[in-house]
């Protein structure tokens, strides 16, 4: 028997040996909790009197989502909001709520089969579960087919509970300490809805891999409106047999960027795999299930990817994508040196640009001539050059020494493999001309990045939203700042971290929502509890 874990209150009632409702509390891990029996009166689902006495249900009490939308924006969601409804000390006031109840349980009858109780506990005037049936063969099918409908239920639910049918088969395979045997829930991950795939669109990265992502029509996943889903690469596009206007599954799940998990309802057409480079025009090749650019050193998305990385790496604000475009597009900047030869009359012919804002770019990548070794081998954009190998090259001293290093002696040094170090001499050597060129403008200073910060959250932007239980605002910021963190103001796109306190009348914080917004449409900002921030930093 199958049926959704409803997300709401646990709750028992007795009935008392007339059939009258004398008790009802909450359920809290078994034991129980609050007794609510005045404001149980005053759900309109849970009858007063039944015609049978000497029993208990169990079921959920519960907002309607239809409810519910009365006071959206104000709640977090219709499960706080019935919780604290059912507390209400005046039973008028739980009145008011308009709350729901599901029966699931019954105890004091001696019934064969679930799907019997359900039967009886409908006969009783209750409102039994939703339920279905299958077989063990069923059980995956019948998840996607809860899944699926989940956004149409007038209730919010986070998972299916799959239970035995037969009464002697639960009592034979018994319970554990904490659990039943016969009974099994499964959750659905993440927050999910089912919405349509209106395209697929295909973009080329600073690496040369061509990725899918999918448009979909507007839909909601954790009060976030999502037009976009990634679809991580093209196997995994073939995978899932996408067709356009398919309707499909979308979840945000452990991560932040939400994607496709698979197809509800096939579309019309399937969607095909580019056989040309989306941004040149240019063959690709395929490795496993990754597209790639075949000749990167032509392709403009890859080119423009790669300025962008350099210019952000050396730390130079103010290029930001649409400027980029039209500098590569124009011919000005087609390779790193070019940005220290720009001129400000030359940018004054681009969009959107004045005199001011040209001499202030200019001024930027000037103040950026002295660059730090580690930062500057990172900024070349090689793959496998990250920032953990530049900084462990960088200790092996010059540039040049950096430079004439072999396969071998990189192989050598700890914590290189074979595969980085081919990638590393290879991608040195391919760039030779444009290190040099960019020699001619910039000084590179040797060792380990002095001026970078050490730490734990070095280099990391964490911001405070509500209030922290374990210390003060301030205190956590003094932290942050020690442990080489910074903390900026508000909410932006490189933000790294969102540390949420306790926020005010259970409600998400504007800052809360705009980080949600944020990763709705990519960023990778993680939103952490206070618990999970003290977890992070080391004990001290
Ligand atoms: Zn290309």
């Amino acid at each position: 028997v199958v049926s959704p874990k409803i997300d709401g209150v646990a709750i028992a009632l007795r009935y008392d040996a007339t059939g009258r409702l004398h008790l009802a509390a909450t359920r809290g891990n078994g034991f129980v909790g609050e007794e609510v029996t005045a404001q149980a009166h005053r759900i309109a689902e849970i009858p007063h009197r039944i015609s049978e006495g000497e029993l208990e249900v169990r079921g959920e009490v519960f907002m309607r989502r239809s409810v519910f939308a009365r006071y959206a924006g104000k709640f977090a969601n219709p499960r706080n909001l019935a919780a604290g409804a059912l507390k209400q000390k005046d039973p008028r006031k739980t009145a008011e709520y308009e709350l729901s109840f599901f029966a699931y349980d019954l105890l004091g009858r001696e019934v064969e089969l679930e799907t019997e109780k359900i039967e009886m506990l409908r006969h009783l005037g209750f409102v039994p579960i939703e339920s279905s049936r299958t077989g063990k063969e069923g059980m995956i099918a019948e998840f996607r087919r809860w899944a699926a409908r989940r956004e149409a239920l007038d209730y919010e639910t986070d998972g299916v509970v799959f239970k035995v049918n037969r009464i002697s088969e639960q009592r034979r395979l018994g319970e554990t300490a904490h659990h039943p045997r016969y009974a099994i829930a499964y959750k659905f991950q993440g927050e999910s809805a089912v919405t349509t795939l209106e395209d697929v669109i295909w973009s080329v990265a600073r690496s040369g891999v061509v990725t899918p992502v999918g448009i979909i029509a507007p839909v909601t996943l954790s009060g976030a409106t999502v037009t976009r889903a990634s679809l991580h690469n093209a196997g995994n596009v073939e995978k899932l047999g996408l067709t356009r206007n398919a309707r499909v599954e979308v979840m945000r799940r452990g991560g932040v960027i939400p994607h496709i998990e698979f197809v509800v309802e096939a579309g019309d057409e399937p969607v095909a795999l580019p056989d040309r480079c989306p941004s040149c025009g240019g063959p690709l090749r395929r490795e496993e299930d990754f597209l790639y650019c075949a000749r990167p050193d032509r392709c403009r998305d890859v080119q423009i990817g790669r300025l962008a990385h350099f210019i952000d790496r050396i730390g130079c604000e103010g290029f930001g994508p649409r400027l980029l475009e039209q500098l590569y597009d124009t011919g000005l900047v087609r390779e790193f040196a070019d940005f220290f030869r720009l001129r400000t009359a030359d940018l004054l012919p681009l969009e959107r640009m004045g005199e001011t804002l040209a001499r202030k770019l200019v001024a930027n990548v000037q103040a950026h001539r002295t660059i730090p070794l580690a930062t500057f081998l990172e900024a070349l954009g090689i793959p496998e050059l990250g920032k953990h190998v530049a900084t462990i090259l960088a200790r092996y001293g010059s540039l040049d020494r950096i430079r004439r290093l072999t396969e071998e002696e990189l192989t050598a040094i700890h914590s290189i493999g074979a595969v980085i170090a081919r990638s590393v001499v290879e991608g040195l050597a391919r760039h030779a001309e444009e290190i040099d060129h960019l020699l001619e403008f910039v000084t590179v200073t040797p060792g380990e990045d002095a001026e970078k910060p050490q730490g734990p959250l070095a280099g990391k932007k964490v911001l405070f939203t509500g209030k922290l239980q374990s210390m003060e605002r301030k205190e956590a910021q003094n932290l942050v700042t020690r442990l080489g963190g910074r903390c900026p103001s508000g909410v932006s796109r490189d933000l790294d971290f969102l540390v949420v306190g306790e926020e005010r009348g259970g409600k998400k914080s504007t800052k809360h929502r705009k980080a949600e917004a944020l990763n709705a449409q990519g960023a990778g900002i993680r939103i952490l509890t206070e618990a999970e921030f003290l977890e992070m930093i080391p004990k001290v």
